[in-house]
């Protein structure tokens, strides 16, 4: 299966919580850019191997993470 995230920026406190749960490696970084809160929040690399678990948006105290499958 095959799945695509997104992590809301704004709601996002950087802690990165959904990195260390994540089973797949890549699949999440930090953005190296601060949101509005001051924040470094975590994106979604594109062309990764995410499978869509929902691991990540399960972990995540901020309810940032949106999981899409298909
Ligand atoms: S859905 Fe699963 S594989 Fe995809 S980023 Fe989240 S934890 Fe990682
Ligand atoms: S777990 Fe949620 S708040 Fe923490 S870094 Fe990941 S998306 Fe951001």
């Amino acid at each position: 299966m095959k799945g695509l995230i997104k992590v809301d920026q704004e709601l996002c406190k950087g802690c990165q919580l959904c990195i260390a749960f994540c089973p797949q490696k890549g699949v999440l970084s930090s953005a190296g850019k601060v949101n509005s809160a001051g924040y470094l929040p975590v994106v979604f690399n594109d062309g990764s191997e995410c499978t869509g678990c929902a691991i990540c948006a399960i972990v995540c105290p901020e309810v940032a993470i949106e999981v899409y499958r298909d």
